[in-house]
């Protein structure tokens, strides 16, 4: 039986390590942090309730990414370790009781902020910088000396000449940033996602001038072995650093207890966005060094120390409509349309409102304007509404009581509404998975859920629709499990599909009684869709294996001028419509040119088929680029005209011959 909780351990675990490998050795997350963090947190929480399903190389368990082999390695004498995460108020009380509970009762604490760059670690000889490495996996770190020697706030000497290791965080002004991003734009490359990742990317070229020109910079903010220089508190090893030449932040403060922590992260969270550095949290730690000492570390944490990150950022745009889409199963979903506007880097223009209750207890109106968070969840979503924008023209929400798709009355149950008519949007949807399944167009990666979410969220209402996907590739990448590289793979996988011979499309399409068998058929007699569109009722039927159902199926769909646009549209955007099919890989007859004139015993048709399937080509005029001409009784002019350019003549026999040595 298969056992829900050991597989989302494994696919957390699954997922977690592509995005630390993105994060950490590519510089290019796909997704936000938050979007991060509460993955880890769902881990976290699994392999506490179920401990007998750790993974022993959880990421759970392992600090930062891989090394990059390109440097030199350095060995920290002490390991480097990341910080436990709290993000709300009780989860700084339990924070504080676990170290009330080891009988630690001075409540003192530093509070610093949490500055989103890179660690560094820096160890000094006589006073003169002898080397600095990345954080690597905590235990093993590369060497940036070089690149180090580049950012101007670290001192190359030290005030004193003593032998002494600090560590601190190497970061890019927010100013260098936006700068660094318009000149990228300019130039057609891709922005980087956060100054971290650009700071992270910068220290660990290969070539120090690229680094010297970024301008990085650094706080230093922790002395590992504070005891070697009589030292007994955190707050002052800051002041020792500081004295002999770091640069340490203004900001750091000693607090007590909770009240303290939450006064520090209010005070600081009204500060964050007039700072030149982006922070991204406080992190707390016990001062005393003894205390420190005393709870000790996991593999990954101390247990002295945490860092709270700020909630997800906000924005606020205004909620020009709300409009109403079926799932599959029938419901009926509110759904904002939005001024367009960035969160996290992404143009958002619409979300979902949940359910009438949601819309109700938020008292969303049309024309209000909303903030949006894009946090943990699935898509981002309209958070609470700014009332005092409110001009008195907005409209109040009112639940529809019909389909928006088929208009069929609306059926409650608990807090949804359901079309219950059969042949409403359900039926579009499971079109629309017929379309991109493997038999039909076979694009790879839309499986049901996937193009359920598509089509729920607006982006593939129709067939068309995929193949103007792109267009929403920025939004997309924000939704859960999606991220830069799975839409890029989609997109890929629906341009491939652009490519399939005929009778898939035909098949894809829909059209009743008409299997992959029958396309397959069918597409081989017609090559190409216009010929396919022509044939009259009689063509069909009288096709092997066809017969009078299929042939009037056929018909009429090719009769109804909704289908005729489809496929005039499909065929804008690009799809082949012709048909591609190979049945036998025929050297004799691979992308060879034949024409055809005369009358031949064998029906034409039935040779054009044959030639086909064994992968050549029958045109309709001679040129040089004709291979051969098939000659029956009474040619025509082909005849003249291809023995005047030299191109082989083969009769009925002979034709047949090559077509059947297939050597
Ligand atoms: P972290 O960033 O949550 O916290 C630890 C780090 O904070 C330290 O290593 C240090 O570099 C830094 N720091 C900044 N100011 C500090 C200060 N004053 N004192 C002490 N340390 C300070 O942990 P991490 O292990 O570096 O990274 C994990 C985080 O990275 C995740 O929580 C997530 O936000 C992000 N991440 C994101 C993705 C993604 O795909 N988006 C992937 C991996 C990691």
């Amino acid at each position: 039986m298969k056992n829900k909780n050991k597989e989302r351990i494994e696919e957390l675990v699954s997922i977690l390590n592509k995005l630390n490998y993105e994060y950490y050795t590519l510089d290019n997350p796909s997704v936000s942090d938050q979007e991060y963090d509460r993955l880890m947190q769902e881990l976290i929480k699994l392999e506490k309730l179920y401990p007998e399903y750790i993974d022993p190389n959880s990421p759970t368990k392992r600090v930062g990414g891989k090394i990059n082999e390109s440097f030199k390695k350095i060995k920290h004498e002490i390991p480097l370790l990341s910080l436990s995460n709290v993000f709300t108020e009780s989860d700084i009380i339990n924070f504080d009781n676990r170290i009330l509970k080891e009988n630690i009762i001075d409540g003192l604490y530093v509070c610093e902020l949490k500055i989103d760059g890179l660690s560094v670690s820096l160890r000094y000889k006589d006073g003169k910088l002898l080397y600095a490495a990345t954080r690597g996996d905590g235990i093993i770190g590369e060497d940036i000396t070089d690149n180090v020697k580049t950012i101007k706030t670290i001192p190359l000497t030290l005030t004193e000449p003593i032998d002494i290791e600090v560590r601190g965080e190497i970061y890019i002004s927010k100013k260098n940033l936006e700068k660094i991003n318009s000149e990228r734009i300019k130039e057609g490359l891709e922005p980087f996602k956060n100054a971290r990742n650009l700071a992270s990317g910068s220290i660990r070229q290969l070539d120090s001038s690229v680094v010297a020109k970024r301008n990085l910079d650094a706080f230093i903010y922790h002395l590992p072995n504070p005891m070697d220089y009589g030292i007994n508190s955190h707050h002052e090893s800051l002041e020792f650093m500081k004295k002999l030449g770091f640069r340490v932040n203004p900001n750091n403060q000693l607090v007590k207890g909770v009240d303290g922590i939450l006064e520090y992260i209010s005070e600081k969270t009204k500060i964050r966005d007039s700072l030149e550095y982006d922070i991204d949290g406080v992190v707390i730690k016990l001062d005393n060094i003894l205390n420190q000492m005393k709870l000790g570390s996991t593999v990954k944490y101390p247990k002295w120390a945490t860092a709270y990150k700020f909630p997800p950022e906000e924005v606020v745009t205004k909620l020009k409509d709300i409009i109403f889409t079926v799932g599959r199963t029938g419901q009926v979903t509110p759904n904002a349309i939005l001024e367009p506007v960035d969160v996290m880097g992404s143009t958002i223009s619409k979300t979902t409102l949940h359910n009438e209750e949601y819309v109700l207890e938020k008292d969303i109106r049309i024309g209000d304007y909303v903030v949006i968070i894009k946090a943990g969840d699935v898509i981002p979503r309209v958070e609470s509404v700014k009332k005092e924008r409110r001009t008195g023209t907005e409209i109040p929400f009112k639940m529809t009581d019909t389909c928006p798709i088929c208009h069929s009355k609306l059926v409650k149950v608990d807090s949804n509404y359901y079309c219950k008519n059969n042949d409403c949007d359900a039926k579009h949807i499971e079109s629309l998975i017929h379309f991109a399944s493997r038999d039909a167009m076979n694009i790879t990666g839309f499986g049901e859920r996937i193009v359920e979410d598509m089509y729920n969220l607006g982006y593939v209402k129709s067939i068309p629709d995929f193949y103007k996907l792109d267009r929403f590739k920025n939004e997309i990448m924000l939704l859960e499990g999606y991220g830069e590289k799975s839409i890029n793979n989609l997109l890929e996988e629906i341009e491939k599909s652009k490519g399939n011979s005929l009778e898939k499309l035909l098949f894809a399409l829909g059209v009743r009684h008409v299997g992959l068998k029958t396309a397959t058929i069918i597409v081989r007699k017609f090559l190409n869709i216009d010929n396919l569109i022509k044939a009259t009722y009689e063509d069909l039927r009288d096709i092997p294996d066809v017969g009078e159902i299929i042939a009037k199926s056929v018909k009429d769909y090719f009769s109804d001028s909704k289908n005729l646009d489809l496929i005039h549209e499909l065929q804008e955007l690009g799809l082949n419509m012709e048909y591609l099919g190979i049945v036998v890989d025929n050297p004799n007859i691979k992308d060879k040119n034949f024409v055809i004139t005369g009358t031949l015993n064998m029906k034409r048709d039935e040779l054009k088929d044959k030639i086909i399937s064994n992968g050549g080509k029958v045109i309709e005029s001679v040129s040089r680029k004709t291979d051969y001409l098939v000659l029956g009784r009474d040619p025509g002019s082909k005849y003249e005209k291809a023995k005047n350019l030299n191109i082989k003549i083969l009769n009925e026999d002979e034709i047949l011959k090559l077509l059947n040595e297939k050597k």
